[in-house]
């Protein structure tokens, strides 16, 4: 039997795998979709490494969920997105025998309506399959002062933690940009946490619960750009963990449950360095994209001769190319080359295994 159970996890399930996940040095590949292709792959790539996976959607990649043609005034798409692309989840996961924590990912705080009906949601879920609809949300008021940041996140906690949903804050600021949010100009102090500004979020959250994670920027950047004045600095992670363990007096060596932002681009050493300071989720898009798109441009490049018009190809004048423009072979050959991309993420994360 595996230790996890197979279908989207809640509440101390969470906990449970993520405080696995921390005490076996490994992290859990944290994977932006956007649709039915990519969530499938997601699990498909799950179920053959035989390991958990988290599956997250972004406030953008919720609303392109329910289609670009839905209104998204007062978040009504990103809402309704949310909702119809966790219960494709839900249908599947379990059937895939796959483990999986279900995310939101960055929620500004003019974005905080959306996660609002997504608890909203949540809570009508509980009350008839005694589970939420997600397992966890982020909060990001990372460009808020400190206090702000966290009284929301608090605020917010609270009513999570009543229908068993964990919570993941952001401190300091990721680099970069990413799904509308640029963050290019930020100023470079920003870039790395604080052990002061971790431990303080460490204890008005666990007022509320342990059910949380904690985003902390160590010259990270959302993309993957040339090689800039940023310098990823995992150590970062390791002098809050020391602070807090002294500060409380705390057994573990690694109290908090870290999530590693914009890791694209970074080498297996810094990914592998960052786990052994408490990192248990990494967030995988940008790689994730590109691997995407590789399939479909090579799939164009291989076939073109055959993808130029409905009749007609090297073959004949007169024969149907019906097979190659099917939609469902070039995506099929994208979720393959996504698939391939994300084998590399567990292995890079120790990941591979983990389930059994
Ligand atoms: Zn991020």
């Amino acid at each position: 039997m595996s230790k996890f159970r197979k279908g989207v996890l809640f509440g101390d399930e969470v906990t449970a795998l993520l405080d696995h996940a921390n005490e076996h040095n490994y992290a859990i590949p944290a994977v932006n979709v956007v649709g039915t292709n990519t969530v499938n792959a997601c699990l498909e790539t799950a179920r053959d490494i035989n390991s958990p996976i988290i599956i997250q959607y972004s406030n953008g990649g919720a609303s392109f969920f329910a289609g670009k043609g839905l209104s998204n005034e007062g978040q009504k798409a990103a809402i309704i997105g949310g909702i119809s692309g966790a219960q494709h989840v839900h249908q599947v996961a379990e059937a895939y025998g796959v483990s999986v924590i279900l995310h939101t990912d960055h929620c500004a705080k003019k974005l905080l309506p959306w996660v609002s009906g997504l608890i909203d949601a949540s809570q009508r879920h509980y009350e008839t399959h005694k589970q939420p609809l997600y397992s966890s949300h982020m909060l990001d008021l990372s460009e808020e002062p400190l206090e702000e940041n966290i009284d929301i996140c608090v605020e917010y906690f609270k009513r999570m933690h009543q229908v068993g949903i964990t919570i993941e804050i952001e401190l300091g600021v990721t680099g970069g940009e990413e799904d509308g949010v640029d963050n290019t100009d930020i100023d470079n102090s920003k870039l790395y946490t604080q052990p002061e500004e971790v431990a303080y979020s460490y204890e008005k959250l666990m007022a509320v619960s342990d059910k949380f994670t904690i985003a902390a920027a160590f010259g990270n950047v959302h993309g993957v750009y040339k090689q800039g004045n940023v310098e990823l600095t995992p150590k970062i992670l390791k002098n809050s963990q020391i602070f807090l363990k002294d500060k409380l007096g705390l057994a573990s060596d690694n109290p908090i449950k870290f999530v590693f932002h914009g890791g694209s681009g970074s080498s297996r050493e810094e990914i592998r360095e960052a786990i052994d300071y408490g990192v248990v989720k990494m967030n995988i898009d940008t790689d994730q994209q590109w691997a995407f798109w590789l399939g479909v441009r090579d799939y164009y490049e291989k076939n073109k001769g055959y993808l130029q018009a409905q009749i007609g190809n090297p073959d004949g004048d007169d024969i149907p190319n019906k097979k190659f423009y099917d939609p469902r072979k070039w995506l099929r050959v994208a979720e393959g080359t996504f698939q391939k991309r994300l084998i590399q993420a567990y292995e890079d994360l120790n990941c591979v295994n983990q389930a059994v």
